[in-house]
């Protein structure tokens, strides 16, 4: 039997904001509509993804760049080694590190043939996540953040290896793991068992995706291998062609998963925001998480 242990105080809820680099004028002006609106949130930290859907360094870069000039956010740069060797991977981190970004979520990218494809490594590059990890390491004092899969990781043959993964990341110098989106709790709490089981000790954050599109979603749980479950379809059914409450329901839907792992004791929570500020907040409007008054935001400016 589970002992019920009281919802932590919202107050104490840890949350960091995802968000990735914009890839036109128009996203772009959304991107910073959404910074805007969500920086009273003070989150912990924000971080920006890296690479992933055909982008470069570039445009990580400049949105990094912005978020630590204009505003207050710490900022997190996502990084990938795939495709680049260790010289290459030193001089974005040099960049990066000149632009003021301290924290990295370090990555070892998905194959460059795309999702389901087999992953080389670059010849003279990075083997994996957790050799970047200690390369980074290497390199500067930086925060290093990992992934983690409650579901596992789509190459990884059984929870054993996957699990093995994360330990040596760890082991390389990962102290904070964010996990790939999941929906069912009691999926997060075996996946817990099995990594406190394995002696890896530092926080997996659960990475939270309110849903702003079941359809997209579906298709790309699919390519990472996370699960939708059933109860979701249950949920929207009877809302199709109504914007209005299908917002609502996601809303609800990621309110009650934070709420039910604050319950279970979890304190930090990664949003994947898509850039969007409308759906994180209604959320944290569900939680009693309130805007903070007091910081000014450039970031609109
Ligand atoms: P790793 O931790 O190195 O490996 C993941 C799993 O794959 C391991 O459990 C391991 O067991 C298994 N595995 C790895 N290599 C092999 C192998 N050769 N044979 C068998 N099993 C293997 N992608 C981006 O491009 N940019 C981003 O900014 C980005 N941000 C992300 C943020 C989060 C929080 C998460 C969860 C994922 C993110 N990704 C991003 C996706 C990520 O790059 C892909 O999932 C990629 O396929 C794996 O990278 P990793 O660092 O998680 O890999």
């Amino acid at each position: 039997t589970k002992t019920e242990r009281p919802i932590t105080r919202t107050s104490e809820l840890k949350i960091s904001f995802e968000f990735f680099p914009p890839k036109s004028p128009d996203m772009e002006a959304q991107l910073w509509q959404t910074v805007e609106a969500l920086q009273p949130y003070q989150p912990d930290f924000v971080s920006v993804t890296y690479g992933a859907g055909g982008t470069t360094r570039e445009p990580t870069l400049s949105t990094v760049k912005r978020l630590i000039d204009d505003t207050p956010l710490a900022t997190a740069s996502h990084l990938t080694c795939v495709g680049a060797t260790r010289d290459e991977v030193r001089a974005v981190v040099e960049e990066f590190e000149a632009a003021g970004v301290r924290h990295f979520v370090a990555l070892r990218g998905d194959p460059q043939g795309g999702v389901g494809t087999r992953y080389a490594p670059h010849p003279g590059g990075y083997v994996n996540a957790a050799d970047l990890v200690s390369g980074l390491r290497a390199m500067g004092d930086f925060e290093i953040s990992v992934s983690a899969y409650p579901e596992r990781h789509p190459e990884s043959e059984n929870d054993t290896v996957d699990l093995d993964m994360l330990k040596q990341k760890v082991d390389a110098g990962a102290t904070r793991a964010l996990t790939q989106f999941f929906f069912d709790n009691d999926v997060y709490e075996r996946y817990m068992e099995r990594v406190q089981a394995a002696g890896i000790n530092i926080p997996i954050v659960p990475g939270i995706m309110p849903i702003q599109n079941l359809t997209q979603l579906k298709r790309f749980a699919s390519m990472c291998g996370a699960s939708i479950p059933s109860f979701l379809d249950a949920r929207f059914e009877g809302s199709e062609g109504d914007a209005q409450a299908r917002a609502a329901i996601a809303a609800d839907l990621a309110a009650e998963q934070i709420a039910d792992l604050s319950r279970r004791g979890v304190q930090e929570f990664h949003i994947y925001t898509m850039n969007r500020a409308p759906l994180t907040i209604a959320t944290l409007d569900r939680l009693g998480v309130s805007p903070k008054a007091g910081r000014v935001s450039g970031a609109a400016a």
